[in-house]
């Protein structure tokens, strides 16, 4: 079977789509690689040709559309091999965090992978990464010992601390703006299972469980990770009937500690905001982390996600999420405790400077125009708890210009990310992304 794929060609319409449908490419040329050196042959055609590089591994992340492009499928490179003595996995650039989880768990060892296993490994980790260890580990962005990457020139050259610091910085937090990712180290943990599941209140107690919430969520320790799923469940016969037709208030958590009697008792204080329409909380092996967040796999849907970070949640925030997101609100709302690790410079500094956030707030609405300006209120009105950041891997299609992508650095660190494009990349090859021009275009 060939590689290279055109349009017209059988395979074509199924490899330039993914996971979310938000965005259509249509782009010159697939490239379905199976190796590194397919990479640097694909990256080379596009030069040669003049046109943009886009790379699409999963689909969970699309930014703008790879019309005229190479676009290189990443899926057939998912080779991972676990190092269990330096507690290292080698992963290969189309690898989903659910065969990282699967390789490393039989020693005992972990990922710092993020709620779906289904996303890709290498794109979560360039844009940063903040999963259910997050807050005691920091981000996945943190924790790489290396990238092996295809350059605009066609190079495979190998980025670490050691070689290429300056790309090593900015492709920690940069996303894909730096080339193509076809292998990369990252640290493992131990962490053979977590106390986990979900807690999901009904529309009687919604606003409750929001106060209840944000205090519990002020004093749990960092070996804790939660977050509150709001949902307005259509009334659908399909629908587990505790759900169907309701507003569905998901408490999402993952106690990794050694101290599982403390672990127990902070999810029986959460258990006591009110009766439970659904307690999945359990003793997991790492292996089923997924379960605990159950993200949808199987149908793509059209998905237009917006985020911003807020200082903090206290009781006037939650009564604000409450008065938008209740019963009726036709988009879901996703509000996620950060902290911890996540506040902490990284080892090796990389480009993900804000770390000033206590939790993330994410809004993802349908393609519907009225529904999305709903969605905007709704974050217009939380903007006073807000630092003015946003997080890029919890960014939607509707935020890819230079403006909206620069909210996700430190004033100087975009600033710095763009010198490092301009001189690695001045042609700006690698734009189908949340793109960061080069300094001077
Ligand atoms: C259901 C769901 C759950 C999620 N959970 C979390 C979470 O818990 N924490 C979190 O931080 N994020 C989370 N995300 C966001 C996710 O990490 C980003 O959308 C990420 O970009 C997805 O990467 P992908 O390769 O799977 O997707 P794709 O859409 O295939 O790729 C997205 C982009 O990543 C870049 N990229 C991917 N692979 C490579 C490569 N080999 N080389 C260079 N660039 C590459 C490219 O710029 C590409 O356009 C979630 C998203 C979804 C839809």
């Amino acid at each position: 079977m060939s590689i290279v794929i055109r349009p017209g060609e059988p395979e074509y319409d199924a490899l330039r789509s993914g996971f979310n449908l938000a965005v259509e490419h249509r782009p010159e040329l697939i490239v379905d690689a199976t190796c590194a050196a397919d990479v640097v042959a694909a990256v080379r055609l596009a030069s040669d040709r003049g046109v943009p590089v886009g790379v699409l591994n999963t689909g969970h992340g699309p930014s703008v559309p790879a019309d005229g492009a190479v676009l290189i499928r990443t899926g057939r490179m998912s080779t991972v091999d676990v190092d269990p003595a330096r507690r290292v996995a080698r992963v290969e650039g189309g690898a989903s965090w659910r065969a990282v989880i699967e390789a490393a768990a039989p020693h005992g060892l972990a990922p710092l992978n993020g709620t779906s296993p289904h996303v890709g490994a290498v794109g979560y980790t360039l844009g940063g990464g903040v999963g259910l260890l997050a807050r005691r580990f920091g981000f996945a962005a943190d924790h790489v010992r290396w990238f092996d990457v295809v350059t605009a020139d066609g190079a495979h050259r190998r980025v670490s601390a050691e070689e290429n610091p300056d790309l090593f910085w900015a492709m920690r937090g940069g996303g894909g703006n730096f080339g193509v990712v076809t292998a990369m180290e990252i640290d493992l943990f131990a962490v053979p299972g977590v106390l986990g599941g979900e807690l999901c209140f009904g529309p009687e107690v919604f606003e409750d469980v929001l106060h209840g919430y944000a205090r519990w969520a002020a004093e749990v320790p960092d070996t804790m990770a939660s977050s509150v799923l709001l949902l307005d469940y259509p009334d659908d016969p399909a629908m587990p009937p505790e759900l169907r037709g309701r507003h569905i208030t998901h408490v999402r958590l993952a106690y990794s500690g050694d101290n599982r009697a403390e672990g127990h008792r902070l999810v029986e204080r959460l258990r006591r905001l009110g009766p439970r329409v659904v307690d999945t909380v359990r003793e997991l092996p790492y292996t089923e982390i997924g379960s605990i967040h159950h993200e949808p796999v199987d149908v793509p849907v059209p998905a237009f996600d917006r985020n911003i970070m807020l200082r903090d949640f206290d009781q006037d925030a939650a009564a604000t999420l409450a008065k938008h997101a209740g019963p009726g609100a036709p988009y879901l709302v996703e509000l996620r405790a950060w902290g911890g690790a996540l506040s902490r410079p990284a080892a090796v500094p990389n480009a993900i400077g804000r770390r000033d956030a206590a939790f993330s707030l994410l809004a993802i609405s349908d393609p519907d125009v009225a529904n999305r300006t709903r969605r905007d209120a709704l974050l217009t009105a939380m903007r006073p708890y807000a630092t003015g950041a946003t997080f890029p891997n919890f960014s939607g299609v509707e935020d890819t210009s230079p403006d909206a992508v620069s909210l996700a650095y430190h004033p100087d660190d975009f600033a710095r990310l763009r010198r490092i494009k301009a001189a690695t990349d001045p042609d700006n090859v690698f734009r189908i992304n949340f793109n960061v021009p080069p300094e001077g275009r």
